[in-house]
């Protein structure tokens, strides 16, 4: 488990921090075979990319640097002129796609991904309505748990048949 502001891992390069090597030995050393990137309804981090939170930069200055690792989710939202009201929670879910596309430069991950011995997930925690949303890696929605152990089990299916 490896928790922090925005639910971010940064990409793979230069700058290896504490989340990369969780990810690291999580993988190389545990052998998990799942990995849940796990977003929340009014995240704080979110609101603070939206522009909405009272924080700003310059009172933050190293939680700003950090929330740059989710800037490219804001540049999605920011194209598809989502409304004012649906912003933080478009940022929420924009931000599991682009911390799963981040996760994936990893080359740990991207090993034993190539070998099928990992699975990668992107959950959103509604808070309010204690209900958890999986983004559905075939259509790019998220969805159910009760409809993605479905599309899940069928693929396992597929898979060995
Ligand atoms: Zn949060």
């Amino acid at each position: 488990m490896c928790r922090n502001i925005g639910n971010i891992v940064p990409a793979y390069g230069e700058m290896l921090g504490g989340v990369s090597a969780v990810v690291e030995y999580a993988v190389l050393a545990l052998n998990v075979r799942q990995i849940v990137v796990c977003g929340h309804s009014d995240c704080g981090a979110m609101r603070g990319l939206a522009g909405t939170a009272p924080m700003t930069a310059e009172d933050m200055p190293t939680v700003n640097a950090w929330l740059r690792n989710a800037e490219t989710a804001r540049s999605v939202v920011q194209a598809r002129n989502v409304g004012r009201d649906q912003l933080v929670q478009a940022l929420v879910e924009e931000n599991i796609r682009l911390q799963l596309m981040h996760l994936r430069t990893h080359p740990s991950v991207a090993g034993r991904l190539a070998q099928r011995r990992l699975d990668v997930q992107g959950w959103v925690y509604d808070i309010g309505h204690g209900r958890i949303t999986v983004l559905n890696d075939e259509n790019d929605q998220f969805e159910t748990v009760r409809e993605a152990r479905e599309r899940l089990q069928q693929r396992a299916l597929r898979q060995r048949g």
